[in-house]
């Protein structure tokens, strides 16, 4: 055991006993926060203290101030404790909870602690009364000696665990992206090699984690690996390799670690089988603000937010997975979208479920709670009552004639476990207390020994009046008094005058100047009774409640279940709602490869705009070409054309009905977006580095049923280099892989491709330019545009009018020395032909910028003279028979034509 980490400088032998069980415990759970119970605060000594106080801005004390080495201290009230985890947590802490029990050990003279719970990022069911209204996901990750990879995770709370088994190394990174987990746990070694932190993987994993997302090291793997037999029963687990079962393994170990003494049980597992939902990457969720904005990580902006009016924690959970694993399969989507009609257009029925699905509480988190024995009454007291919606949820949905096929299959799984009326119905009372040492939890007539002991305590009072009237009539003494005080309890006081009449089994206690004050064991038997009856009281709550919470474990399972057809049912009723709310209509799914949309709009960005949205057209693949390139002026709504697109084939594809007059959409299997470029420095990426490595991840990816928005690709390095890769890029997508494309671009030399590819077409953002002002039409129409109006978008962002006028004077200066049109030198470029003006050229590397102060580099598009050469050229390289001709032939040849058409330069 390593205590010299947290110990410090400070002598083992001479700390006190209750500061070396804390380093003992911390030697344990080396990775987590100890919050060590003394009296009523938990107290943090040595690191865990200066970290937490750091982290909850507590003061920082010191026990014995006066030593050399005073021990760092901070504590937090036991009372508040759930508020302070809360916190840590969301900071990417773990806190291990260690607490006071049972009395002080008289031998060691300190009273017993024990580790009581957990609390991770992931893993909060432990976290006490607040609880996530979000899912947190655990992952883990197994890698092979041969660098296979397979990843574990699991929200925990549903009791599933899916895998994602045998991979790529080189996916890895991708794959935790996609996750986006609270916790990942890594192996520390590897083919027994110590993974170093500083290796660039684990940077770059590291990097790509949310805020408040945790990586740990698992000690020594074979620790953590579970040994729960009931794992191989599980159907999923048997078809898995052994990688991804040490996976799993590993995740479930990790899981019975932190959850103490009790243990989740597991009810599935399941490989992750990317075929069963579309593909949408991390980046393609952040770009396309799915379910966080990109300003605050708020879901204010994002689909997310338009199409969650869910009225259950469980209902907006499952939304967000909807949102982020929308549906592929035809028939499953058009079930969605049938009972979205249904609920549409069933006003009184929608407004009747909503309202009793806003009763029904967290049944999933409450299920969970359960099962790790964490579960307060308050929260049975939500799930008696969550039962009592559930039955006339049922009810309201069995009157229903002619229900979609899906709603009845849901009808017919809302299933309330029986122990659930039985129990809790009767035996808990109407708004059970939050925490349980408080009493108060169970009804009058559950348990007999309880109702006496209340009986004994709430009528106190009218007990001493009844003994008074009694001992009065038992002793004929009419001054007789029954009183209490602090130093005696209960006594019976008689006067000087009536002491002959005192009866023999009275006890004499004590002599004031008018009285004598006497006790009957009588009286002290109900006095005890009557002060020891309320801890009694607690107790017996607290063993009963016990009791009632381990008799409900068996309900888990089923309870999980519900859960799940509430939350769907929720879903469906927000995307019902909203729906009707925007107006939207009901896409027609087929297995095409069409994506036809008539008067579209931006489901987020044409509810925020003040002024109106202008609906738009877009037709791909089928009736028109595949991939449209798109040009037009600066802010003329290219980028928001292309979102809206993705958007309205994710919304379709999750059962929503979508912002459109029509929309036929052919099932599409993954969406890739190239949108915008932040720097990521802390991969020591530049922009153009990061740009080409999402090209290369959409190329690799991407199939002909996929769905690709690339907006303004190549514009992180000089130009040329810039349009050659954003040529043959688009090139790649529209002949290899032949799948629907959206091109956003200002390199309007790539529109003339529409001209030598047949799945190439373009469409164009409308503008009038109106004596030098440009006005947005945000009309997208056929056909290329032929300016980007960058200098008359500039005039928007407040430029001086100085500065402008003279990039006026440089654009006619550079448009006069190039003698050129723009579309001219486009369609020179597209020969990938141009001319350098160098005065010392280095080769530009991908991903470096040309730095160097000396060098000059400028781009001159050939003259239109030289096109006409060109021209010729390349007619007359056409007519060659490669077949036909020896290498040395062909040698001769090119010299030929270099000679004879009088080339200075070809690149
Ligand atoms: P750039 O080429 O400079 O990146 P862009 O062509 O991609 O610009 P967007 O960012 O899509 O332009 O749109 C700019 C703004 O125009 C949007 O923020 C929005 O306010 C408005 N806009 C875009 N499309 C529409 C539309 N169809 N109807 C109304 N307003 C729109």
């Amino acid at each position: 055991m390593n205590l010299a980490v947290q110990s410090g400088p400070y002598d083992l032998a001479t700390l006190p006993p209750m500061l070396r069980l804390y380093l003992e415990y911390k030697a344990k759970y080396p990775d987590a926060l100890l919050f060590f119970q003394v009296g009523d605060f938990y107290e943090l000594f040595f690191d865990d203290a200066r970290t937490t106080s750091r982290a909850l801005n507590l003061t920082l004390t010191s026990r014995d101030k006066n030593s050399a080495n005073p021990i760092p201290m901070c504590g937090v009230p036991i009372s508040a404790v759930d508020g302070y985890l809360e916190r840590l947590v969301n900071l990417g802490h773990s806190v291990a909870v260690v607490g006071q029990v049972g009395e002080a050990d008289p031998k060691k003279g300190m009273v017993q602690r024990a580790l009581q719970r957990i609390v991770t990022p992931s893993v909060r069911v432990l976290s006490g009364a607040l609880g996530e209204g979000d899912d947190t996901l655990l992952v883990a990750v197994e890698i092979s000696p041969q660098m296979e990879v397979a990843v574990a995770w699991s929200t925990v709370k549903n009791g599933r665990v899916r895998v994602r088994d045998r991979f790529d190394f080189a996916n890895l990174h991708g794959e935790i992206m996609r996750l986006a987990p609270q916790e990942v746990i890594l192996p520390r070694m590897i083919d027994s090699k110590v993974v170093d932190r500083r290796l660039n993987w684990v940077r770059r994993l590291e990097a790509g984690l949310r805020p408040g997302a945790a990586l740990r090291f698992r000690a020594d793997e074979s620790i953590n690996l579970s040994q729960r037999r009931e794992l191989n029963g599980l159907a999923g687990y048997s078809a898995l390799s052994n990688l991804g079962r040490r996976a799993a393994r590993q995740l479930v170990g990790y899981l019975d670690e932190v959850t103490v003494s009790s243990k989740l049980s597991i009810s599935e597992i399941s490989s992750d089988d990317s075929r069963d939902c579309m593909g949408i990457d991390a980046s393609t969720r952040d770009h396309l603000e799915l379910i966080a904005n990109s300003r605050d990580g708020g879901t204010q902006g994002t689909l997310l937010g338009v199409l969650d009016l869910t009225r259950s924690f469980g209902g907006r959970r499952l939304l967000k997975q909807w949102i982020l694993h929308p549906l592929v399969d035809q028939d499953q989507i058009e079930a969605r979208l049938k009972v979205v009609r249904y609920l549409r257009d069933n006003l009184m029925l929608r407004e009747d479920l909503q309202r009793a699905l806003s009763e029904v509480g967290d049944i999933e988190r409450i299920s969970t709670r359960i099962e790790l024995g964490a579960v307060s009454p308050r929260e049975l007291g939500a799930l008696r009552d969550a039962a009592q919606q559930v039955v006339s949820i049922a009810q309201k949905l069995a009157l229903q004639s002619e229900r979609p096929a899906l709603l009845s299959t849901l009808l017919s799984e809302l299933v309330v476990p029986s122990e659930i009326p039985s129990l809790l119905g009767r035996s808990l009372v109407d708004n059970p207390p939050l925490v349980m040492n408080e009493g108060g939890i169970f009804n009058p007539g559950f348990d007999p020994e309880l109702d006496r002991l209340r009986e004994i305590k709430e009528h106190g009072r009218s007990w001493m009046t009844e003994l008074e009237l009694h001992e009065r009539s038992k002793t004929g003494i009419s001054s007789l008094k029954v009183r209490y005080n602090s130093v005696f309890g209960y006594y019976i006081e008689i006067t000087n005058a009536n002491l002959e009449r005192v009866p023999a089994d009275y006890i004499r206690k004590q002599t004031t100047a008018n009285s004598e004050r006497y006790i009957t064991p009588e009286l002290k038997q109900r006095e005890e009774e009557l002060l020891g009856a309320e801890s009694k009281i607690c107790r017996i709550e607290l063993e009963r409640f016990s009791a009632l919470v381990a008799s409900l474990v068996c309900c888990v399972t089923p309870l999980r279940a519900l859960a799940r057809n509430l939350s769907t049912l929720d879903v469906l009723l927000s995307l019902a709602q909203v729906a009707e709310r925007d107006s939207l209509i009901e896409p027609v799914i087929n297995t095409g490869k069409a994506l036809e949309i008539r008067a579209g709009r931006h489901p987020v960005l044409a509810r925020m705009l003040e002024r109106e949205f202008v609906a738009n057209d877009l037709a791909l693949g089928e009736s028109a070409e595949r991939c449209m390139i798109i040009t037009g002026p600066n802010m003329g709504g290219k980028s928001t054309f292309l979102r809206q697109a993705a958007l309205i084939v994710i919304m379709a594809q999750i059962g929503s009905f979508v912002p459109a007059e029509r929309a036929q959409i052919g099932v599409t299997d993954r969406i890739f977006t190239r949108i915008g470029a932040g720097d990521n420095m802390a991969e020591g990426e530049s922009t153009f580095m990061l740009e080409m490595r999402e090209a290369a991840y959409i190329l690799a990816g991407a199939t002909e049923r996929s769905l690709v928005l690339i907006d303004e690709l190549g514009r992180g390095t000089a130009t040329l280099d810039g349009v050659s890769l954003a040529q043959a890029i688009l090139e790649w997508l529209a002949s290899k892989i032949q799948c629907r494309t959206l091109f956003a671009t200002h390199f309007h030399e790539l529109t003339q491709l529409s001209e030598r590819f047949e799945g190439i077409g373009n469409l164009s953002v409308g503008s009038i330019d109106r004596d030098g002002d440009v006005y947005f039409t945000h009309q997208i129409q056929s056909g290329p545009a032929d300016r980007s109006y960058g200098l008359e978008v500039a005039k928007l962002a407040a430029l001086p009018e100085e500065l402008l006028t003279r990039a006026h004077e440089l654009f006619e200066q550079h448009s006069s020395e190039q003698g050129i049109s723009q579309s001219e030198g486009g369609q020179l470029a597209l020969f990938g032909i141009v001319q350098r003006d160098v005065q010392r050229v280095e080769p530009s590397k991908p991903g470096k910028k040309n730095q160097g102060q000396s060098v000059q580099v400028t781009e001159k598009i050939v003259e239109p003279a030289d096109y006409k050469k060109l021209k010729s050229l390349e007619q007359s390289i056409a007519k060659l028979d490669l077949n036909s001709i020896t290498p040395l032939q062909a040698l001769n040849l090119l010299a030929d034509l270099v000679k004879r058409h009088d080339l200075d330069y070809v690149g």
